[in-house]
């Protein structure tokens, strides 16, 4: 049995890969000193060494770019701090909480929101008082129908330890739906195991996976398998993208990415646009090259392949879908007087009708 390749986890080991160049490693040990680094073999494995500009590489591969800390940039850009009441839980909407039970990942990827709370040795880690105290809090607000489960990735836990997780939260009885989100099915396949898949199953909850993937490549034949384990098993499965420069910012790629989720039963959930996190401002586009790109799609893929276009508004003031609007109120008065009582509605084209504002 041949063994797998370590993940490669410090600048002196991409160089030995020839993923980056010698030059570059001053840089990338300071990078590495303040951001976790993680690349697994399976995504080593999908990097173009010969493309400089190669789209995986750029989600992976620390920049001297991340040393840039640009103004409105935040250690905590979507607000986790000020609606965490007790460690290891984000109540931030009134039927649902994040529960952040791992501070790991299979790898680090360079535009991460979290990316100052994840990685070895950050202090986030639950200990098993906080464990029971978060279960606690869940258990005494009845309001909460949903827990998601992220972090870090809640599939870097061993099967045994999740099964205990899951049954704990499909125990209480207002729990009906967890979540999990997760790098693990694109990152590193192999951990998605029959075990796992039967600890992800639970009595008295359902369960869902997001699944996190940016770029078409990223879905290899590894991991295409391990996401049908998972809805073979009968776990539907949602995806979650981050817009990314250079990576799925043209609309050729962001199609091929959505038809290749909606091939492997994997229904497109959210694209998010890319988080104020510090040193990121390389891999972000604008909200309107996203909500060019979202308009572009509309016209390509069917409904099925549409993701939900979204930005986290800075503050901790939760999720805005901000997609193109296809209707506009009625247009100024000086419009002739039919006008003046429909909506405009734009098609996939972008040609405009009409449509009354009252039913008649
Ligand atoms: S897997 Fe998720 S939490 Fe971990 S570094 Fe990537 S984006 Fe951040």
């Amino acid at each position: 049995m041949t063994s797998r390749a370590a993940t490669l986890r410090t600048p002196d080991e991409l160089v030995a890969q020839g993923l980056v160049s010698p030059d570059s490693l001053p840089a990338l040990e300071k990078v590495a000193a303040r951001y976790a680094v993680a690349v697994t073999s399976d995504v080593a494995a999908l990097i173009d060494k010969a493309d400089p500009n190669d789209p995986i590489a750029r989600q992976y591969i620390p920049s001297a770019d991340e040393l840039v800390t640009q103004p409105g940039e935040d250690a905590d850009p979507i607000g986790d701090h000020s609606h965490s009441p007790v460690n290891g839980i984000v109540h931030r909407y009134p039927d649902r909480v994040l529960f952040k039970l791992v501070h790991v990942c299979p790898v680090y990827c360079r535009f991460c929101f979290r990316r100052e709370m994840v990685g070895p040795g950050k202090p986030n880690a639950l200990s098993d008082e906080g464990y029971r105290t978060a279960l606690d809090y869940i258990r005494s607000h009845r309001e909460v129908w949903e827990v998601i489960l992220t972090g870090g990735d809640p599939l870097m836990l061993s099967p045994r330890r999740l099964g205990e997780i899951m049954a704990d939260l499909a125990a209480i009885d207002h729990v009906k739906i967890i979540r999990i989100h997760t790098r693990v099915p694109v990152a590193d396949p192999v951990r998605v195991s029959a075990e796992m898949v039967a600890a992800l199953k639970v009595e008295g909850a359902t369960t869902w996976v997001a699944v996190h993937a940016n770029h078409p490549r990223e879905l290899s034949d590894s991991a295409r398998a391990a996401c049908a384990l998972l809805t073979d098993a009968g776990i539907p499965l949602v995806s979650q993208s981050v817009l990314l420069r250079g990576v799925n910012d043209d609309a050729a790629t962001l199609e091929a990415l959505m038809r290749a989720f909606v091939e492997n039963r994997i229904k497109p959930y959210y694209l998010h646009h890319g988080d104020l996190a510090p040193g990121t401002a390389h891999l972000r586009t604008t909200l309107a090259h996203g909500q060019e790109l979202m308009r572009t799609l509309r016209g390509r893929v069917s409904g099925l392949c549409q993701p939900e276009y979204v930005l986290d508004i800075p503050g901790g003031h939760g999720k805005a879908p901000v997609g193109p609007s296809y209707l506009s109120q009625p247009d100024s008065p000086q419009r002739d007087k039919l006008e003046a009582t429909r909506y405009r509605v734009v098609d996939y084209c972008g040609e405009v009708h009409f449509y009354p504002t009252q039913s008649p």
